[in-house]
């Protein structure tokens, strides 16, 4: 345990980095073993336009850096927060800090992108990809990027989160979401037990859908309790399922770089009636 807090304590940006590549190339190697969607699409093409939204995803946060470590620095000096009142094991910093940080900095942002119409307008890139693979996880607006990052600073404000915890949060969240869009067959005797955990690739793949309400669930990043808890999680045959948004669905928009950092400033497109004939 002290080595990890002390890794994730000095954890410099290129090992950051290392791990958010090496995950896309681990889950890029085992989706094209072992895909469950074999759908003929340019790969490299889809790749790349989803690696240029990952790289501005990285970018927002080593730019904006300096004021999740000022405000992590800020609440342990002060003893603010959650953690910084309750306890100073480290065992009960690591589950408590996970699953609030969690829940405070991924799954509440989310949900409000799901149903605050001008997170929506940026949250829908992500939603446009009709190819969902693990390079799909980081495909976000810059400007959505600024709205998660926003919310990550007050999830550690009101957690009292020390950096370690911060980083470490950060880089299992990195690899989580880039496990669970992955286009890889997972065998239900292993992901239906994980899935009590984690969100795995079974669950997730619904929240990708390109109708309503069925994109309205499954919201979670990185444990699957919060679903469960508030009502949103649901189970359904993955292999009907058809990738895209429904309001973006000509890939002319959906898979050209500068038609997608438009569709923020774009006028908000209303959800096409959804027909019960459709369901899953
Ligand atoms: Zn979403």
């Amino acid at each position: 345990m002290e080595a990890i807090i002390e890794y994730f304590e000095n954890i410099t940006s290129a090992h950051r980095s290392a791990i958010l590549i090496g995950g896309l190339t681990i889950f890029f190697l085992i989706e094209n073993t072992l895909p469950l969607f074999t759908n003929k699409y340019n790969k490299w093409k889809h790749s790349g336009l989803n690696i240029f939204f990952t790289i501005t995803t990285i970018l927002v946060n080593f730019l904006m850096a300096f004021i999740l470590v000022g405000t992590s620095d800020w609440v342990v000096a002060n003893e603010f927060g959650l953690l910084q009142i309750t306890s100073d094991n480290v065992y009960f910093q690591l589950i408590v800090g996970l699953l609030a940080l969690d829940l405070l900095g991924a799954w509440l942002p989310h949900w409000l992108a799901h149903h605050v119409k001008w997170i929506w307008q940026f949250h829908l890139i992500h939603h446009t990809d009709q190819h969902v693979d693990t390079t799909t996880a980081n495909r976000h607006h810059p400007g959505e990027s600024i709205v998660r990052f926003t919310f990550t600073t007050i999830a550690v404000l009101i957690v009292g989160a020390p950096m370690w915890l911060v980083f470490f949060y950060q880089s299992l969240s990195v690899v989580l979401t880039q496990f669970n869009h992955s286009n890889v067959k997972m065998p239900s005797w292993l992901d239906n037990p994980l899935s009590y955990i984690i969100c795995t690739p079974n669950m997730h793949r619904v929240h990708h859908h390109y109708r309503q309400p069925y994109s309205d669930t499954n919201y979670g990043n990185i444990f699957s309790f919060w679903d469960r808890l508030f009502g949103t999680y649901i189970k359904v045959d993955n292999s009907k399922l058809i990738y895209g948004v429904d309001t973006y669905m000509n890939p002319n928009e959906a898979q050209n770089v500068g038609k997608l950092l438009k569709i923020p400033f774009a006028g908000y497109r209303k959800s096409i009636e959804y027909d019960n004939e459709e369901k899953l």
